[in-house]
């Protein structure tokens, strides 16, 4: 997946539904392009002065030979800096900004004179040798179970090509290719048998083999994926008895062939960068069984082991997938990092296969899930995200384990590369190599290269609030193509891929989809929907506009029986956005609420309420008014639910 540019190198075998890259489309809605801009000047700079504050880019520093002093916080801190850059790029790549590209250039810098003669790059170690940071082990990688080495090395990969693509400059990219050279000398058939503890390295090698053509890098991603479950003989067992979970096979993933696995068990994080890596590679080497698996194990989470709002590991101990429907809501840990994940993997399985309900789940994780990790002034993180609150759950400013922050700012930053994709469409009727996929309804300005031509496209929508979408293309010159128009599954009464939620009341008003054509009237599609998309083919002309209209009640939804902790409870959801009850909107108290299934539900705008979100309201127990979730918690600590009793 290259979300900037087209890959300069022209691959043998790839997706065959390439994402329009992110600096060909311009947000400008009222939703997004604000809380991008907060991304940018606030979460991004506030992520690199927490860096700079706690040691972070000070373990570069030493490692350099520029400080003295020993490696400080944990050994994987210095993804958070690998992190940020990556966000920072793709941000240089939309907005230049001198100051932030001069500061790049300096932790780059840093890195580089970090890195070791022959490659190898973890101040952990790198810093005193003879005396390596906690949990880093005597020789290198011995104690990859936990030491994330290789992870560190994946993020650093990742933030690489993303500096790379966005800047043109080779300075990280050389220092990363360094060190894969070393890596993938020394992993393989013939070298250390040994998997990644924290898998995400072998996503960010496939990366790097878009990047630079270099099949050495896809190979060893596949060999990694593949090694998992088998016997690992330069492995030995991580000593540290307070972290015995780093020698669970499951935990990592590794408890069998991932091409065996049926159920996404372990750690959540771990799980979903697996999965994205699986259907790369799945997609790039064409390996069949690999996008089976991924397939199989998408099935998994979306029908037994995914919260309403996306969020996945439900297991705080471990941060782990728990038992099927084993979803509690005031215990609920659903990592920031795992809804990343999430969204990251379902837009991999989209492009694989070309199916709507992948981006139907990216788009309930997104507004849902991803959002709620940062606060609406976009300088506190959720780590955990619950769907209950007893009042105690609040954002703070940083984490000793602060993967969480910088993981959703690169998320956000990407958003504009996640909106439309081209290619192939082989369920059309007949199948096409000319369609242009509308993913998201994000209010925008798009130059989509189309075969040889481009086809600008102005898209204007309030979504989430409004379902109303209108689409003007522009295309060069003229001929056919296929415009389709994801279908969202929460307005086709179906809000998840599965039977895991569904509405509890009727849908009414249907959605329909028109096109007018300049000095014409406006002629009415067929609402003919095939794996989510309704598809339009003809010879569009400059001027066509599409209107797509999703009606967009406030609805109630309710779990699968064998979803205990929502056993009689039910939800609101309007749109894509899940609703939440905050204790402040509630005279103080939300838990107690009661909504029964007769309680009418209004919804209204509301200006004047954080940032200006839609409220829904009714008359339960009480009267109530719930807000969207990723809003709850901008205005102080307090009882909150997503899941309400309906009876007393
Ligand atoms: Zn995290």
């Amino acid at each position: 997946m290259t979300l900037l540019s087209a890959s300069p190198i022209a691959l043998p075998r790839d997706y065959a539904i390439r994402a329009v890259p992110m600096t060909a489309v311009t947000i400008d809605d009222a939703f997004w392009a604000p809380k991008l801009e907060v991304n940018r000047t606030v979460t991004i700079p506030h992520i690199l002065k927490e860096n700079d504050d706690t040691g972070r880019v000070a373990n570069f520093e030493k490692a350099a030979g520029k400080k003295s002093g020993a490696y400080e916080g944990r050994r994987f801190n210095d993804t958070d800096v690998y992190k940020i850059i990556e966000a920072a790029s793709y941000s240089l790549a939309l907005v230049p900004d001198p100051r932030l590209s001069t500061k790049l250039d300096e932790l780059i810098q840093l890195i580089a004179e970090s890195q070791e003669k022959d490659g190898y790059l973890f101040p952990a170690r790198t810093i005193d040798p003879q005396h390596p940071a906690p949990g880093v082990g005597p020789e290198r990688w011995i104690y990859e179970n936990g030491s994330h080495e290789l992870y560190n090395a994946g993020h650093l990969y990742e933030a690489a090509v993303a500096h790379f693509e966005a800047t043109g400059k080779r300075t990280l990219l050389d220092v990363a290719i360094k060190n894969a050279d070393l890596v993938c000398r020394t992993f393989g058939p013939t070298g250390r048998h040994a998997v990644p503890g924290h898998e995400e390295i072998e996503l960010a090698l496939v990366k790097l083999y878009r990047a630079t053509g270099n099949a050495t890098y896809l190979q060893t991603a596949d060999w990694f994926i593949a090694e998992r479950g088998k016997p690992h003989p330069d492995m030995p067992p991580y000593p540290d008895k307070a972290f015995e979970m780093y020698n669970d096979r499951a935990y990592k993933q590794d408890q069998a062939p991932i091409v065996e696995q049926e159920r996404a068990v372990g750690h959540a994080v771990r799980a979903m960068y697996l999965y994205a890596a699986v259907t790369d590679v799945a997609a790039l080497t064409g390996n069949d069984a690999f996008a089976k698996a991924a397939d199989r194990l998408w099935q998994d989470v979306v029908s037994k082991r995914l919260y309403l709002t996306g969020g996945v590991g439900s297991r705080g101990d471990v941060e782990a997938f728990g038992d099927d429907y084993e979803l509690p809501n005031l215990r609920a840990y659903t990592e920031t990092c795992a809804s990343v994940g999430n969204d990251l993997w379902n837009h991999r399985m989209f492009l694989l296969h070309g199916d709507g309900k992948f981006i139907d789940m990216f788009e309930r994780v997104l507004y849902n899930g991803v959002l709620a990790g940062v606060s609406l002034a976009g300088n506190t993180f959720f780590y955990q995200n619950p769907l209950e609150s007893n009042g105690r759950a609040k954002r703070t400013e940083y984490f000793d384990v602060a993967c969480c922050p910088a993981n959703l700012a690169r998320m956000l930053e990407q958003l504009p590369g996640l909106i439309y994709a081209v290619g192939a469409d082989l369920r059309g009727r007949p199948a096409t190599n000319d369609t242009i996929y509308a993913n998201l309804y994000v209010g925008n300005h798009a130059d989509v290269k189309l075969g040889g031509r481009t086809v600008n496209i102005v898209q204007d929508t309030r979504y989430p609030w409004d379902g109303d979408v209108s689409l003007r293309l522009e295309p060069e010159g003229s001929g056919a193509f296929t415009v389709a128009l994801r279908i969202p599954g929460w307005a086709r009464d179906q809000p998840v891929p599965s039977d895991l939620y569904r509405f509890a009341d009727n849908a009414g008003e249907q959605p329909s989809i028109s096109v007018r054509s300049r000095n014409a009237s406006a002629e009415r599609v067929p609402f003919d929907v095939r794996d989510g998309y309704v598809r339009i083919r003809r010879n569009w002309k400059r001027g066509d506009t599409i209107h797509l209209t999703l009606p967009m009640p406030a609805r109630r939804i309710v779990a699968h029986a064998g979803v205990k902790d929502d056993e009689g409870k039910v939800a609101l959801q309007r749109g894509p956005l899940v609703y939440a009850l905050e204790a402040t909107d509630n005279d103080g108290r939300v838990l107690d609420l009661v909504i029964p299934r007769a309680a009418a539900l209004r919804s209204r705008f509301r200006a004047d309420l954080l940032n200006g979100v839609e409220v829904i309201s009714g008359e339960g127990s009480r009267p109530f008014v719930a807000i969207p979730y990723y809003a709850w918690n901008n205005r102080g600590q307090g009882e909150m639910a997503v899941w309400t009793k309906e009876k007393p």
